[in-house]
């Protein structure tokens, strides 16, 4: 199942659980951009380290992520066998995470590796290109949606919960800027896929959009069986 949408749409609880329901595995890929961008950080070759020389800064990068050894296991990530899991949401990657993923050389790896997750078993994976671009032939698709404001209250949320005060206005204007890199870069932008069913979870709990997203998987097995000879 791919599961695509905006920052802040709830993609992560509501896949999470879903896989837990239908038994599948569940994959995070924003948390592999975010890695790579902690990685890059590390290293001293984020994009805004390296906005004065470009191709140099490319080609470090181009250098680190073949460095880098990625491994999702059990809700965590690990780098080069070290689990970065608790830096994947500080203020440098989640500035920076949107350049990172825009580069062709980091897309293709991740994609890679999404697929190569995705042999080992069903999967309901979430992302902006899950859908469009990494599996276009997955069973079910959805692209799940909300009012900025209530993506921003999310958000808001999420940072508090991390002990991180941070004003709903900062939140919104953050989901904005990543928003727009995300859906105006040349490679597999934000993207609903054609064949995607639209859910806008505004003013829906966590338990209203498994349960709608549920009766499409049941519905969807239902008319396949209708349809079988
Ligand atoms: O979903 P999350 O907010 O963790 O994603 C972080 C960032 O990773 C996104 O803003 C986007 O730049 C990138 N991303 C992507 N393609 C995906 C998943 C995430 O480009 N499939």
């Amino acid at each position: 199942m791919a599961i695509d949408g905006p920052s802040g749409a709830g993609k992560s609880t509501v896949a999470r659980l879903l896989a837990e329901q239908l038994g599948f595995a569940f994959l995070d890929t924003g948390a592999m951009y975010r890695a790579v961008t902690w990685h890059f950080l590390q290293e001293g070759c984020a994009p805004a380290t390296c906005a004065g020389e470009p191709d140099r800064g490319a080609e470090r990068m181009r250098r680190a992520l073949a460095t880098a050894r990625l491994e999702l296991s059990a809700g965590r990530v690990l780098l080069n066998g070290r689990d970065v899991t608790p830096h994947l949401r500080v203020r440098e990657v989640e500035s920076q995470v949107s350049m990172v993923s825009a580069l062709p050389f980091v897309r293709t790896a991740m994609r890679d590796l999404q697929r190569a997750v995705a042999m080992q078993g069903p999967v309901v994976a979430e992302g902006r290109d899950m859908g469009s671009v990494v599996f276009p032939n997955a069973r079910w698709k959805v692209y799940l949606d909300a009012a900025p404001s209530e993506r921003a209250r999310r958000r808001s949320r999420d940072f508090e919960r991390q002990g991180r005060q941070v004003s709903t206005t900062d939140v919104l204007d953050e989901i904005n800027v990543r928003d727009r890199l995300d859906s105006t870069r040349s490679d597999a932008p934000l993207r609903q896929a054609p064949d995607a069913l639209y859910v806008d979870s505004t003013g829906l709990t966590t338990e209203a959009v498994v349960a709608v997203l549920l009766a499409y998987v049941r519905r969807g097995d239902a008319q396949r069986l209708r349809a079988a000879p």
